[in-house]
């Protein structure tokens, strides 16, 4: 399903809740909605849209989309199976808020933040099995905004959904 016609779609569904866009440096910018199986028992999230992503308004369809889609095509798994969704649904931009110019990885951590209640609350209601994170801001957004990703980086780590706060903590013992 491609471009806004998904955005109604999930909205419709219940898939998506009204992410904190108040306050978000990218409030007004356009929504790459989420999009896949709300069953699915993989969820992938990544970063944030790219250009390609924009341009679309589907994600992972870049040059990661591409890498994404070879590794799937070998795994024998099809995109409809999984859920797709990032940390951040709008793309990162260079913002200038007052005297500062916050350049688009700044600017992508902030809206992060905003974004994070949406991505934790989208993923309760997909249950999946298994959380794939692309990217540290993706983990970071999983976990807590201030985790550490020291020994994270290509494990494997149990969490339970139910949990997740503004302050995760795994059962891993990682805080
Ligand atoms: S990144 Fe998320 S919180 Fe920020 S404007 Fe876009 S949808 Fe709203």
């Amino acid at each position: 399903m491609a471009d806004d016609a998904n955005l109604s779609f999930v909205f419709h569904r219940g898939l998506l809740s009204k992410p904190d866009c108040e306050g978000c440096p990218l409030k007004g910018e356009r929504i790459i909605a989420p999009e896949g199986n709300p069953h699915a028992i993989l969820a992938l999230v990544g970063e944030a849209p790219g250009y390609m992503e924009a341009q679309q308004g589907r994600l992972f369809v870049g040059p990661s989309g591409v890498f994404l889609d070879k590794i799937l095509a070998r795994a024998e798994v099809s995109r409809a199976e999984l859920w797709l969704t990032n940390a951040v649904l709008c793309k990162p931009k260079t913002v200038t808020i007052g005297a500062k110019i916050l350049n688009p990885d700044q600017v992508l951590r902030m809206a992060a933040d905003h974004c994070r209640g949406r991505l934790i609350d989208e993923l309760r209601i997909v249950k999946p099995k298994a959380i794939v994170g692309l990217g540290s801001q993706a983990v970071r957004s999983v976990y807590a905004p201030t985790a550490s990703l020291k020994g994270r980086r290509g494990g494997i780590h149990s969490i339970s959904l139910d949990q997740i706060s503004g302050d995760l903590k795994t059962d891993d013992g990682h805080e």
